[in-house]
């Protein structure tokens, strides 16, 4: 079950910035690591003669599972006496934008790094962009490598001050700066005399103090079928249809509706492929279940309850996306749209406005560049099923494929009437 010991959060800054190291401290300060790991990477580094880096322990990591802690290409997980922590490491724009729109990990906070050394770069300004619109609402700036500026208390107020009036400015509002520094561990679990003038809180004292009371499993169920498998058991044909829950839950015995087809059915048992059976399962439970019916549904169809909130079905949606890719999005072409586990073909209907989303200044134009956010205008070739942003951020994420790249990213959040300019 997913109870509220689990939380999930990014962590995202620009390269260099410090992300690794503070995951890497994390780990060794909450003694989350396998044992005789960082002795084991510190010897490494001694015979090689290379100077130990915290940054080392996630590689060192990769592909291995002990005590609780596994790591992925992106995912790292650690454990307080409070609860346990996903930390989805976000390397770039593009890596953030699959975690957050592929459905891949949902984020309940972010860590967002500025070295203190550069201060806050174009690119920190672009992630508080993306947080925000993408529905991530508690936000922790850590100004790390404190060491750099000789634990500066002014220089440190600087760069909340400036990065504070950024985030104003896009209306987000920060929970907490904290002044760090990844490399001698101060205020990520430790409280040090290095930073003595600071009597906030330290990295892990906030996440602690997070809220999750609105966790996805009171929300509506949302699941985006992944696949459907065939099997045969004892001469009974079964179909197990699977996926990872976005939001919500299911019991058995609940009416299920899948959009944007229509069809109903009701859940016979739960129980993944090779997996237990189970009566419920929760968000963020990668999931099969079998139904009453034989209906015919495919990947793509979005998963809801039909006692619950109906999700929108369109063709013609206003959305707001973040651009990056190397072509410029251009007003009257195609792309593919991925929303959930479907992949449509898509036409940008209109460009309505253009925003850079460091600078914040916004013009006309009908094409969009890298880097710049814009209102959009998106036709689909068929009827692709969602949520608006207001209603549910997760399933109202979308990302446009341009020549098989991940290019853009965003959230829908209105539906149009369909006015079939288009075949
Ligand atoms: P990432 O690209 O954001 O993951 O950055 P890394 O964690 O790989 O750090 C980039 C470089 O900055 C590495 O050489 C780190 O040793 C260094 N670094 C990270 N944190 C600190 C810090 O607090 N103080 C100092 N002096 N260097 C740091």
């Amino acid at each position: 079950k997913l109870s509220e010991e689990n939380m999930n959060i990014v962590i995202v800054g620009h390269v260099d910035h410090g992300k690794s190291t503070i995951i890497g401290r994390l780990l060794a300060d909450t003694n989350s690591l396998p044992k005789g790991k960082l002795e084991q990477v510190k010897e490494t580094c001694r015979r090689n003669s290379k100077p130990f880096e915290y940054s080392f322990l996630l590689d060192a990591l990769k592909d291995e599972q002990a005590q609780g802690i596994t790591i992925d290409s992106a995912r790292v997980f650690f454990k307080t006496k409070k609860r346990k922590y996903i930390i989805i490491d976000a390397p770039g724009h593009i890596e953030f934008l699959k975690n957050m729109v592929t459905g891949a990990s949902r984020a309940e906070a972010a860590l967002l790094v500025i070295d203190a050394n550069e201060g806050v770069q174009e690119n920190s300004k672009r992630h508080g962009y993306l947080l925000s619109m993408l529905g991530i609402r508690q936000i922790v700036v850590l100004v790390n490598k404190m060491d750099l500026i000789g634990y500066d208390e002014e220089r440190y107020y600087e760069i909340v001050k400036e990065y504070n009036a950024f985030l104003k400015e896009i209306g987000v509002n920060v929970d907490k700066f904290i002044p760090v520094s990844g490399y001698h561990g101060d205020f990520i679990v430790k409280k040090t005399d290095n930073l003595s003038w600071f009597d906030g809180e330290t990295v892990l004292e906030v996440l602690d103090a997070m809220d999750n009371s609105k966790l996805p499993i009171d929300e509506v169920f949302r699941m985006p079928v992944q696949d459907i498998y065939k099997f045969t058991n004892n001469g009974d044909n079964r179909r197990i249809v699977a996926g990872t829950i976005e939001t919500g839950k299911i019991s058995v015995g609940d009416e299920i509706i899948f959009y944007p087809s229509g069809k109903k059915s009701s859940i016979k048992s739960i129980e993944y492929f090779n997996g237990p059976v189970k009566t419920e399962d929760y968000a963020g439970s990668a999931t099969g279940f079998t139904l009453t019916e034989q209906i015919y549904i495919t990947r793509g169809e979005l998963a809801c309850k039909s006692n619950e909130l109906k999700p929108q079905v369109a063709t013609r949606i206003s959305t707001k996306l973040f651009w990056l890719g190397v072509n410029d999005l251009v007003e009257g072409r195609q792309y593919f749209l991925k929303n959930g586990t479907a992949k449509v073909q898509a036409k940008i209907e209109k460009v309505v406005r253009v925003l850079d989303a460091s600078s914040l200044v916004s013009k006309e134009s009908n094409r969009v560049k890298r880097h710049e956010v814009a209102e959009v205008i998106i036709e689909t070739i068929k009827p692709i099923a969602f949520d608006l942003t207001k209603d549910l951020a997760n399933t109202s994420r979308f990302v446009i494929i341009d020549d098989y790249e991940i290019s853009g990213g965003g959230i829908i959040q209105e539906t149009l009437e369909d006015e079939q300019t288009w075949i």
